[in-house]
Order: structure tokens, then sequence, then C-alpha cells
């Protein structure tokens, strides 16, 4: 990490400096709010990709917010809350990129008022009408940086420490970085979840994650230790051989599975995204095949771009009933507008 930009207000946290301490060859810099360096206009988003710079900031305001209506995994009632907003991965079709100025990585490093504010949220949970999810990658990957920000190492025990008919907390991924769960007991409200596209697909689009064996091997390991992993087929992704490639994705995960009693859920959406994000993100690779697909058309009326009504649902219904020779089809939720 080159630059590491920290604020005034948190210069001597204790986590701000456990991270300067491992990263002494880093210019640090000081700023007052991160917003000062992070939503600045004009920045070049591909290029920043290429060298992003760490801000540490503290976190103000609503720690944990309501998601889209429809991400959901079966809970009563869904949130997420970001303890960092974007990713040492580079995903064609990330959303991060259409929604962001700026590459560089914000964590936000005041975890107890994290823990303090969801402590808050369980409190409200109510019999008849729980649990809550907790969703920990909706701004970034859950694990992508574990060991710069020890996320896991710190909130899968907090989340122990909470009823699991309450809270459940979801860490969402495409790294294998899962040595703090497997450090643990396992406990079911903790749901490791992997998203997977078929082998040749995230090798084109899926920059710097790990490969798709890998993340295979990590739901092995989680679930012959006893631990909920969700597996997350969003977005589907045409191909060639979309129907053999996506077959063979599934078979290659539910063999490795050691217990599909702990495949605690599937999430199957289509690749879409607003129509301005769509731009953005155009604009920034207009080289890139996957966004140059003519199957991918706006639908003015939701503002959406998105493969054609048709391919959507061949694709959709075709891995849905693939996953049904595996498991129950209460386990299985179709995204279709998060
Ligand atoms: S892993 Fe997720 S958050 Fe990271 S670049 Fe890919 S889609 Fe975006």
């Amino acid at each position: 990490m080159d630059t590491i930009y920290v604020e005034d207000e948190i210069r001597d946290h204790p986590r701000v400096l456990k991270i300067l301490a491992r990263h002494p060859k880093s210019s640090v810099v000081s700023c007052e709010r991160y917003s000062e360096v992070f939503n600045v206009r004009a920045q070049n988003f591909r290029l920043q990709k290429k060298r992003p710079a760490l801000i540490l900031a503290k976190k103000h305001g609503k720690f944990v917010l309501p998601t889209p209506p429809d991400y959901s995994i079966g809970a009563a009632k869904n949130v997420y809350f970001s303890h960092m907003l974007n990713c040492l991965y580079d995903c064609r079709y990330c959303f991060l990129q259409g929604m962001y100025q700026s590459a560089n990585y914000v964590h936000f490093v005041n975890a107890e008022d994290y823990q303090t504010a969801i402590r808050e949220e369980v409190a409200l949970v109510s019999e008849g009408n729980s649990p809550t999810c907790f969703f920990s990658g909706y701004d970034c990957d859950s694990l992508a940086l574990e060991s710069l920000t020890g996320f896991a190492a710190e909130f899968a025990p907090f989340f122990q420490t909470l009823d699991p008919e309450k809270a459940w907390l979801e860490l969402r991924t495409k790294s294998v970085n899962i040595s703090p769960i497997l450090a643990l007991d396992p406990t079911p409200n903790i749901i490791t979840a992997f998203s997977l596209t078929p082998d040749s697909v995230a090798r084109k689009i899926e920059h710097g994650a790990a490969p798709i064996k890998n993340r295979i091997n990590s739901i092995r390991s989680l679930t012959q230790q006893g631990w909920n992993v969700g597996l997350r087929l969003d977005p589907l992704i045409s191909s060639d051989n979309f129907e053999a490639e996506y077959r063979e994705l599934l078979e290659q995960i539910f063999a490795a599975v050691a217990d599909v009693e702990l495949v605690h859920s599937v999430t199957v959406g289509p690749l879409r995204f607003p129509t301005a994000m769509y731009d953005k993100i155009a604009r920034l690779y207009p080289e890139e095949p996957m966004l140059a697909d003519f199957s991918l058309v706006e639908n003015r009326e939701t503002n959406r771009v998105s493969y054609d009504e048709e391919t959507e649902a061949r694709q959709e219904d075709f891995v849905v009933q693939e996953l049904l020779k595996f498991m129950p089809a209460n386990r299985i939720f179709r995204q279709e507008d998060s």
C-alpha cells in the first residue's frame, strides 16, 4: 500500500496504529474527513484501481441500513453494514465501480460502534419476526482484505455472542480467507457465502479473485468442520456453453459439500445494472466483451440494463432446475432487483 490516508480524529485509534505498524513503508497522509479524498469528482477509477490507496476513517451516522427488498436469504429482516467501501478484486460487473468516484479503499476502524448498533438492532427483533440477517459484503468483499482489516476475526466471535435465533451474519466473498472462521467452533448464525461463476467466466472477468477451485475447496473445508455456507450464483453470466458450464460448476460444488444440510441458502440472480451505472461502467471498460454483449438490453420502464427477458428467464430457470437436483426449493432465493 503506497499511501495510507488517516482521518485526524482516529489517528491514535488502536486499529489504526496496528495497521500503520504493519505498513512501515507506506506514506501516511492526514485528512480531516475521508470524503475529502474519496468523493472528489474527476478521479480516474480505472487508473486508481491499479494502485489504490487505503483510507482509514471513522464511521458516523447510521451503521446498519436496510437492504433492497428482495435481497434475502430467508430471514425476516435484512440489513447491511459496511466496514469497508470498495474491493481488492476487480470484477467487470461490479456495481461499486459505477457507484463510487474513487477506487481507493475506505476502512472504517470503529468496530465497537458498529457492534453497539448491531446489538441495538438485535434488541428490536421480536418473536415471530426473527431473525435479522446482517449482510457484511454489500459495499465490499467481506473477507478479501481480512489480513489488513481483521474484520471476520473480530465480528465472527462477536456474532457468536448473539442469539443465533435472532441474528445471522453473512460474510460474502470471492476469497479463501476463511481461517478466522475455521479457528472457531461452528455456530449456525454465521454464513460464509461464496460468489461463484463457471471457471471460464471467472478467469475472464473476476480479476484478482480466488480461482473457482480454491473457493470450492474453502466450501469443502468449512462444511467438513460443520459450518454453514451460502452459494451466490449472482450474477449469472452468458457464455457459449452456459448450460454445460453451470451444470459442471454445480456438480463440482455439491461434490465438495460435506453435508448438503450445511448449504444454508443459494441465491440466483441475473446480470443487471441500473442504466446510469451500466453507462458509467461501459465507459470505463469499452473493450470489455461482457458489457458489449448484444443480448444486453435497456428496459426504459425499469431503467435497467440486463439480458433480454427470454435469455434471463432461460438462464435462471435452468440453474434453479439444476439446483433442485441437490437441494430443496425453500433454500433457493431468486434475486431480481437488488
Ligand atoms: S468481489 Fe464483489 S465487491 Fe469485489 S470487485 Fe468483485 S463483485 Fe465487486
